[in-house]
């Protein structure tokens, strides 16, 4: 019988090469480097008929248990993909449980302080990742606590204060929060749940790709999304490469990351503010800790940095919500970047990751 894949997994470090075993205090490499999971995976099944929704749909392909899968299910995932003309489609990613694609790699990290046997997740966020884990920690019986970097937005902090969530304030720069984080998640039965640090959430992720190509039938010619820590972006890639590998698909989308005139790392430029005065306050980050991850999977799909300013993003805000699609700013940066795609060879899915209600 072959291993499950919790049982072949192992953490490995792309800075430094050290490996380890995947540890309920297993956060980061000792050298600092956010780790990398690696697992022997299966085949996906030609049909899914019949199959749950959620990322216990994908089992052969996430390297988390399946029981876990299920006591974190809520709701995420199985989004709308709705046609826009002209070969575009958006993915509804802000019809999700707490209101952001984030839902995806919550139910991830939670799937895993599960099996670790954890009593405890702690996360250092701004916003939406807060409110994705805090709602899925409590709904599998966890504790929830959340490292917040000062600035942060309050109605979505108010958000994971309604699902229970212990917040815990970290002044000084952002990079602080994720420090404070890790020393809590020193406490006996707690696991660090930072969607930037923890490869799991981007198992979570993957859910996006296998998702796009049931519903599409085919794999797109470009993704467009927008990008901070490239959590979304690296999940999207590797759910990608997973069906090349095991011949299902023949060739990887393009992928599109688009940032904001303000803070855009990935397109070279030094970020113009302070992180939490941008419009864009979901993707103002101006040291991505994957940021080589990050540009080496754009690179391999031939894909591009699209950069673009708050008046862009603000007037492609309203074009949607007069379709019927009311998104945060953040969300919206990515239909702004559509008119900027080098080859619209498509179809192009945009993703629309966050609701509207996040930022009134
Ligand atoms: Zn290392």
């Amino acid at each position: 019988m072959s291993p499950t894949p919790a049982q072949s997994r192992r953490l490995r470090c792309p800075a430094c090469g050290a490996e380890y075993e995947v540890a309920i205090s297993r956060a980061a490499c000792q050298c600092g480097s956010p780790l990398d999971l690696v697992s022997e995976l299966q085949p996906l099944p030609p049909s899914l008929a019949g199959r749950p929704f959620g990322l216990a749909r994908y089992a052969e392909a996430i390297a988390l248990a399946p029981w876990a899968l299920e006591r974190a299910y809520l709701g995420a995932g199985m989004t709308p993909l709705l046609p826009m003309g002209q070969g575009a489609f958006v993915k509804c990613d802000f019809i999700s449980p707490t209101g952001s694609f984030k839902d995806r790699g919550a139910a991830a990290v939670t799937a895993v302080a599960l099996e670790l046997g954890a009593v405890e997740v702690v996360v250092d966020s701004s916003g939406n990742a807060a409110a994705a884990l805090a709602a899925h920690a409590v709904h599998a019986g966890l504790k929830a606590t959340v490292v917040v970097p000062e600035g942060a937005p309050e109605a979505k902090l108010a958000q994971a204060q309604a699902y229970g969530a212990e917040i815990v304030s970290a002044p000084g720069p952002r990079e602080r929060a994720a420090e404070v984080a890790k020393e809590l998640s020193g406490r006996r039965g707690c696991y660090y749940a930072g969607h930037a640090f923890s490869p799991f959430f981007l198992e979570g992720t993957k859910s996006w790709a296998f998702e796009v190509f049931e519903q599409l039938g085919a794999v797109p010619g470009a993704v467009v999304m927008p990008v901070g820590n490239g959590s979304l972006l690296l999940g999207v890639f590797a759910g990608f490469a997973h069906l090349a590998a095991t011949g299902a698909a023949s060739r990887l989308p393009r992928l599109v990351a688009v940032q904001s005139e303000g803070c855009a790392p990935l397109a070279g430029r030094p970020a113009l503010l302070t992180g939490h005065s941008l419009y864009t306050d979901g993707i103002a980050i101006s040291k991505p800790v994957r940021m080589r991850a990050i540009l080496d999977a754009i690179a391999a799909t031939g894909g591009e940095v699209v950069v673009v300013s708050d008046a862009e993003v603000k007037d492609a805000r309203l074009s949607l919500a007069s379709s019927g699609l009311w998104v945060e700013p953040t969300a919206a940066a990515a239909w702004a970047g559509l008119p900027h795609l080098s080859d619209g060879q498509g179809p192009v899915v945009v993703n629309l990751g966050g609701a509207g209600f996040k930022r009134p």
